[in-house]
């Protein structure tokens, strides 16, 4: 199977032979056909399958089949919505939408919040074919009248599943009832639930359904273990397990980017070779730390969940969780980048008495206990401790370890146990992009 099998136009076939795509991905096979034919989509599919290109190219080749309509001010409208739930996948789409698109006439622009408005405007008032926005900062410009939905063809919801964690849903309601009736709708997610199949229930019409072979993140291909261990002794901890066994490819997470540099310095500290990435690095330490990492002449990636998702590391011999994830669906993104094929990976956290709550979340999520392993000369003797605080799109959620009763690990019982389970962004300490 080649991209022209698959009847797209040569301009789209030549910009992924120029980075280097010889052949369609299975989910590319599936969608790319679909999306052409005009219909709905419903894809699950994981970041580092080739998702953004299955719906991009298509959109790609439809928009520059035919003329679009010019608006008031004489540009053509806005004839594409991809909505993402973070800036950080917003900026990446766009970027892919461009580089994809670039034999093609077609503008596109990417939108999100914590920056300024204003130049915002000023590219809406030009041409704009294709808009990657997070939905915050598209209902700010709906409110103030910059954007005009009424002639969008095509929508993708990006990652809805995440969106719908992040408390989204109210917005992406308040955008649907802007576009028009008429257009071809794909959602997009990683992990299907109740809340994706409402969604795709009252939104999609007779969608095509894909779901392209999921990475299996049981125990079966990676081995998860849990070391207890005092939050001030968790880098020598990590110290002494990457030198012990003399680990390679480590991709290490931190919740903040803060953490991550720190770990940085005191790796180095401890003569191990580091780098991270995050949101404050700019693109091209984060693309050299990368590149690094993947040929095997950087030891250690330390890494916010963030920064990571999206980007296409997996694969790797070790993971490992220096803080837990405060959403518990992190945990499996994060650990489902180890396992090699046909080889086990390991993913590891190293979990203190503050996140016991957070560690309980997680078993909930993947069904499985995680019994606690003490590394000799590492045990914990804390019994509780603040968790630190979150500046990276997560904020902390507030520790109840001391009011909660004890679980099977000697910890309280989750705060989603206690709330009923249902979870809002606020609930779960989400920051919500505008
Ligand atoms: P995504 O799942 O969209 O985040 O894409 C993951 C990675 O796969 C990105 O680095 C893409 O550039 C790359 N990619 C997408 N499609 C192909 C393809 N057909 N061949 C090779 N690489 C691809």
């Amino acid at each position: 199977m080649s991209f022209s099998n698959l009847g797209l136009s040569n301009e789209i076939i030549r910009a992924v032979t120029e980075l280097g795509y010889t052949k369609p991905t299975p989910i590319q096979i599936q969608a790319i056909p679909a999306v052409l034919s005009g219909g709905d989509l419903l894809a699950g599919a994981q970041t580092g399958t080739g998702k953004t290109a299955s719906f991009t190219l298509p959109l790609l080749h439809r928009l520059s089949n035919h003329t679009p309509k010019s608006t008031a001010h004489g540009y053509p409208a806005i004839r594409a919505l991809i909505l993402t739930p973070t800036r950080e996948l917003a900026a990446q789409v766009e970027s892919s939408v461009r580089d994809y698109g670039k034999y093609l006439n077609l503008n596109t622009m990417a939108m999100f919040g914590g920056v300024s408005i204003n130049p915002q405007k000023r590219t809406l008032k030009g041409r704009v074919d294709i808009l990657v926005s997070t939905p915050g900062r598209l209902l700010d410009h709906v409110q103030q009248g910059t954007v005009n939905l009424s002639h969008i063809e095509v929508l993708v919801l990006d990652e809805a599943d995440r969106m719908l964690d992040m408390g989204f849903i109210r917005d992406i309601r308040r955008i649907l009832s802007l576009l028009p009736k008429q257009r071809q709708n794909l959602l997009f997610f990683a992990t299907f639930s109740d809340k994706i199949k409402a969604l795709a229930t009252g939104l999609l019409n007779h969608p095509t359904m894909i779901e392209v072979a999921r990475r299996n993140v049981t125990a079966e291909t990676v081995a998860q273990k849990v070391y207890k261990v005092d939050r001030d002794r968790k880098r020598h901890l990590l110290a002494h397990l990457i030198r012990q066994d003399n680990w390679y490819q480590v991709l290490v997470f931190t919740r903040t980017k803060y953490g991550a540099d720190r770990l940085v310095k005191q790796l180095g500290e401890d003569r191990i070779q580091a780098l991270a990435i995050h949101g404050n690095k700019s693109q091209s330490a984060r693309t050299h730390a990368l590149a690094k990492f993947k040929n095997g002449s950087l030891q250690v990636l330390v890494a916010t969940d963030i920064a990571a998702r999206g980007l296409d590391i997996s694969e790797l011999p070790h993971v490992v969780n220096f803080d837990l994830p405060n959403v518990p669906e992190d945990y499996v993104h994060r650990i489902g980048r180890t396992g090699r094929a046909g080889a086990s990976g390991e993913a590891i956290s190293l979990v203190s008495a503050d996140e016991y709550n957070l560690l309980g979340d997680i078993e909930k999520l993947i069904k499985q206990r995680l019994p606690f392993e003490v590394v000799a000369g590492f045990a914990s003797n804390v019994p509780h401790k603040k968790p630190e605080s979150i500046s990276d799109g997560h904020k902390p959620r507030r520790s109840n370890d001391s009011k909660g009763k004890a679980g099977s690990h000697g910890k309280p019982l989750s705060p989603r146990n206690a709330t009923g389970g249902k979870n809002s962004a606020s609930r779960r300490g989400v920051k919500r992009d505008r």
